[in-house]
């Protein structure tokens, strides 16, 4: 008995789900040991709603976990993007009668990036090839109006995409009444920027433009602990000191291989980590052929 209740523990120790605050809780996703993003589970009257579909492992574990919160049903997966720790998930949820949704560009970012992200993944990871497919499964209702709304009389839900940030299929779930913003990894909470599939230049000005037009109180990040306005501040003075010294470097004539990391203030060194060099060459190539840094796949 002890035996099978350890792993369960162990698990609920390092992925811990905090209440934002009544009826929303944020999920954090051990991104280390098992490459899990962070979810939320938004409680509407008659029933829940999923942020993100997570990899197979995630979804699993969020469908033993979630039962013990709330027993409404969860009826529907919104999905912040194609990447694999936020999608790869799908197929279980449609299993479980849930159903997946996404914006029209999530669609058309995985044509472009599958199935071979897929076929790597499947590779590496069992719970990949557990599902055994070729590919990802899409969302099974898309979206291309923003906002798609979830509303009754607890809650109003507001999904909306601004084109091309992280990806061009971003999703910001919107949260009016609470402040509440859940962005994927458009905002994450320290050094998990990923910007390989990204515009850039684009997706500073869409964090701005969220940040006044909404003045969101509570983040959840895609990855990293959740927080404040403060993070979405911090994630946009990164990206501009970032892009702010490579059009430096670039004017003093520096090559993809001799750009340096800027020195941040205090308060940004959070956001600096393995990734920055990969980032530096994203910013570059922004620079350099005035094209998004994901734009090198057709
Ligand atoms: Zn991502």
């Amino acid at each position: 008995m002890l035996l099978a209740i350890l792993p369960l523990l162990l698990l609920a120790q390092s992925e811990p789900t905090n209440a934002i605050a009544p009826g929303v809780w944020m999920r954090e996703g051990d991104l280390k040991s098992y490459g899990h993003c962070n979810n939320a589970i938004i409680e509407m009257k008659d029933y829940l709603l999923v942020v993100d579909a997570n990899f197979p492992s995630g979804a699993k574990a969020m469908q033993t976990e979630i039962p013990a919160l709330s027993k409404k049903p969860i009826r529907y997966v919104i999905l912040t993007h194609h990447h694999g720790d936020h999608a790869y998930g799908n197929a279980l949820w449609t299993r479980a009668g849930v159903t997946t949704v996404g914006h029209k560009a999530l669609v058309q970012e995985m044509q472009r990036y599958e199935p071979k992200r897929w076929q790597e993944e499947s590779g590496k990871r069992d719970d990949v090839k557990a599902i055994a497919a070729s590919t990802l499964e899409p969302p099974k209702e898309l979206f291309d109006k923003s906002p798609r709304v979830f509303e009754d009389s607890t809650r109003r839900v507001e999904v909306w995409n601004f084109g091309w940030g992280h990806t061009k299929g971003d999703a910001y779930i919107w949260l009016p009444k609470e402040g509440i913003l859940i962005a994927g990894d458009a905002i994450v909470n320290g050094p998990y920027n990923y910007t390989g599939d990204s515009h850039l230049a684009n997706w500073i000005k869409i964090l701005s433009k969220v940040e006044k037009q909404w003045k969101p109180t509570k983040i959840i990040p895609g990855h990293g602990k959740s927080g404040g306005a403060e993070m979405l501040r911090s994630q946009i003075e990164f990206f501009e000191a970032m892009q702010k010294s490579v059009a430096t470097q670039v004017k003093a004539g520096a090559t993809k291989d001799s750009l340096k990391s800027p020195d941040l203030p205090a308060n940004l060194k959070p956001w600096a980590g393995d990734g920055i060099k990969a980032q530096l060459t994203n910013f570059f190539e922004e620079a350099t052929t005035s094209k998004p840094a994901g734009s090198r796949i057709p």
